[in-house]
């Protein structure tokens, strides 16, 4: 099978790289400069990064000056989640986290905080604002203000968290509030101020940027986190280390692509996405379409059949030449039990698959993924071997 008769489904993992996103690191790479550097080489980098940080600024409605740039969204869940805070000179030190129970590893495994708390989410896959709201009213808060921290979309199922209600009940006890947007911007309207979020986790792959780049968004810099990386005060002394000048442009460039007609986009995959669904159901009744009828990503399709795993149905997909995921892979490729689905109330064992569409799947490759799906539904009984 040749790469052309292939079909990428797994957007969510990471989409392909933007022919703008690619011109923009290649312009990136050409530049000489060190943006320190105050000759017109050193400018021309340092500019060439502010033009961005104005790119990504602008797709989440923040100010240019409040983003800061760093090598991904684990670098900058682990950046913010930290007891140790500063506001101007002052050290302000946190008084514990919470975390929901569905985040991603970069963020559920707490980042500097030794200990973190988590805030379950009910059967639809929804953070419960009434435990979040009562968590916090426990929380000791002479030992410091809590740090919540709740993504915007999840991952796995693409269900829609209420972000901006959360943030208004952790305001309300003093704390703050962290947002993982890396699945939601590009889907979904998202801006910081609207959210009401304190901070904001993006990722450059996830929108069409180059892998290994992404950025901490606040609302203000009155109050910022302890650096995580020290040195030569990059980044306004946030995250030091010269500037990944190349891959920064390309995230900037997949920013402004994203921030152009993202309602046509989305909802053009939205339509794709319900007829892939509808074809699903189509060839086998029995499929488990995850946090159907809620609010969720329009590129997202989290499912089950039963008496499918989901490692023998991966691999089953990939033979036909699509590319998903086991909702539950993590980075070795293995599929392990799913803390997502667990949070929810399901068998964590359960196989759950991951489609997930974006700006170049076409009817064809949803017609081929169906066919696909009836193929693998007919077959699911069969030994594994057979499949
Ligand atoms: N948060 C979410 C919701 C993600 O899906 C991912 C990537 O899988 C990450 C964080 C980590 O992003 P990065 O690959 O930029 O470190």
């Amino acid at each position: 099978m040749t790469n052309a008769e292939r079909i990428y489904l797994d957007w969510n993992a990471t989409a392909p790289l933007l022919p703008e996103a690619r011109t923009a690191l290649l312009d990136g790479l050409a530049l000489q400069g060190n943006a320190s550097s105050v000759h017109r080489e050193g400018r021309a980098a340092r500019a060439a990064i502010d033009a961005a940080r104005r790119q990504v600024a602008e797709f989440v409605g923040a100010d240019a000056a409040h983003v800061f740039f760093s090598a991904g969204a684990t670098e900058s869940a682990n950046h913010v989640l930290t007891p140790d805070f500063r506001m101007g000179r002052s050290a302000v030190r946190l008084g514990g986290l919470f975390v929901s129970a569905i985040e991603h590893p970069a963020v559920r495994e707490g980042g500097r905080f030794d200990a973190r708390q988590e805030v379950p989410v009910g059967p639809d896959g929804i953070v419960r604002l009434d435990a979040l709201e009562a968590m916090l009213a426990t929380h000791d808060r002479s030992a410091g203000p809590a740090m919540v921290a709740i993504m915007a979309a999840n991952s796995e199922t693409g269900i829609i968290q209420p972000v901006a209600e959360a943030a208004r009940i952790v305001h309300a006890h003093g704390g703050l509030i962290v947002v993982d947007a890396v699945q939601a911007v590009g889907r979904l309207p998202v801006s910081i101020e609207a959210l009401g979020a304190d901070f904001l986790i993006l990722s450059s792959h996830k929108i069409g940027g180059p892998k290994g780049v992404g950025a901490l968004v606040t609302r203000g810099e009155t109050l910022m986190p302890a650096p995580l990386i020290r040195g030569g005060g990059h980044e306004k002394g946030h995250r030091s280390g010269t500037e990944n000048i190349a891959g920064i442009m390309g995230f900037g460039a997949a920013s402004a692509f994203a921030s152009r007609d993202p309602a046509e986009r989305n909802g053009r995959i939205e339509a794709l996405r319900t007829r892939l669904e509808a074809g699903m159901r189509a060839a086998a009744a029995d499929v488990v379409i995850i946090g159907e009828g809620g609010p969720r990503l329009p590129n997202t399709t989290c499912f089950m059949l039963p008496a499918l795993k989901a490692e023998t149905g991966q691999i089953a997909f990939d033979l036909e030449g699509i590319a998903l995921s086991a909702g539950s892979a993590c980075s070795s490729g293995k599929v392990g039990e799913s803390h997502v689905l667990k949070a929810m109330g399901l068998d964590p064992r359960l196989g759950a698959l991951r489609i997930s569409l974006g700006w170049e799947t076409d009817e064809a490759s949803v017609d081929r993924a169906i066919a696909a799906f009836a193929r693998i539904a007919a077959r699911r009984r069969l030994p594994v071997a057979a499949v």
